[in-house]
């Protein structure tokens, strides 16, 4: 195949930028329309509460150590030149993620796979090879790249000239956005994307501060740029029960969907609590304690939006 990137003049040897990546998940079926491939990059300006990506937030590499799987055999001890690694009297395995230095040495060491490190540093070139191998897949769903994180436009560069390359190659780009990154590089990206999957977390200023770290206002004026430059978005809203859930929430979510009309539809993603066991392996408390909802909570929340007028709300 003949790979050409948006001006069909640059080679891929002057396409020297690199990401740090901390999974690339192909054939998903959750991140934007037909069979895609998604890029998840490290780094967040956020700090939701309910995140399901821990691992995601530190734009830096860092270790994770899975208990359940550790036998005891201390090999990371002996070969850590960092002193992460201890065992108490009792046998219990330490880890003082402050002082790794993800040489990854410990998790060469470890025969069970209780140790890795979240992150890689890949290039343009790289990630596109992944990506452009599934393109019949894609050719044949309705799919392509989704561009994730973390908040995949924190490394901004990056996903620039990986979704230009996708677009010069016929590669549907979706980007999954928290909404804060600059205004300057949503504008600048729009045109080599086909669909922002754009998170609608909380309404009213103060509690989008405390559940996300940031006031809704960036986010609020990036949405609003999106409309006026009628880029197409999915606005995406997780649903935390005892956090973000209220009647105003809903009908301010109906309404951005009735005024703004580039949103496509509302997309409903109910709490699940995936990165709880993710945090604890990288040695992070998990700041969220909610029920995940039933089917009948789910069609409610989906009703309570729809309330408000033809929106078109689905399930993620
Ligand atoms: S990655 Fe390297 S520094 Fe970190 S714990 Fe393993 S051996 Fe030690
Ligand atoms: S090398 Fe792996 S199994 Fe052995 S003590 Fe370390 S983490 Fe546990």
């Amino acid at each position: 195949m003949l790979i050409k990137d948006s001006t069909s003049q640059t080679s891929f040897a002057q396409l020297a930028t690199t990401g740090v990546v901390f999974d690339i998940q192909k054939f998903s079926v959750n991140d934007g329309p037909g069979v895609r491939t998604a890029v998840f990059m490290k780094g967040c300006q956020m700090k939701c509460v309910w995140c399901h990506n821990p691992e995601s937030l530190s734009a830096q590499k860092q270790l994770a150590f899975n208990a359940d799987k550790c036998v005891g055999c201390r090999h990371c001890e002996q070969v850590c030149p960092n002193n992460v690694h201890s065992f108490d009297a009792e046998g219990n395995h330490h880890v003082d993620f402050e002082a790794c230095q993800t040489c990854g040495q410990c998790v060469d060491a470890c025969m069970q796979d209780a140790l890795k490190i979240y992150g890689k540093e890949m290039s343009v070139e790289q990630v596109f090879a992944e990506v452009i191998k599934d393109k019949v897949y894609f050719d044949k769903s309705g799919g392509g790249i989704t561009l994730s994180g973390g908040e995949a436009l924190k490394q901004f560069e990056f996903c620039l000239a990986l979704a230009k390359m996708c677009k010069a190659n016929g590669v549907h780009v979706c980007v999954e956005t928290n909404g804060a990154s600059k205004t300057d590089h949503y504008r600048t990206i729009a045109p080599y994307v086909d669909l922002f999957l754009f998170d609608y977390k909380a309404t009213g200023d103060e509690l989008h501060k405390t559940l996300t770290g940031m006031t809704r206002r960036l986010v609020d004026t990036n949405l609003q740029l999106l409309n006026e430059i009628n880029s197409s978005v999915i606005l995406r809203c997780p649903m935390i029960p005892g956090y973000n859930l209220s009647d105003d929430h809903f009908a301010a979510i109906a309404q951005l969907a009735k005024l703004m009309t580039n949103i496509q539809k509302v997309e409903v993603l109910p709490y699940h609590n995936f990165g709880k066991g993710k945090a604890s392996e990288i040695g992070k408390t998990y700041g969220v304690d909610a029920k995940m909802p039933d089917d009948n909570e789910v069609n409610s929340w989906i009703a309570s939006i729809k309330r408000y007028g033809e929106i078109n709300v689905t399930l993620s």
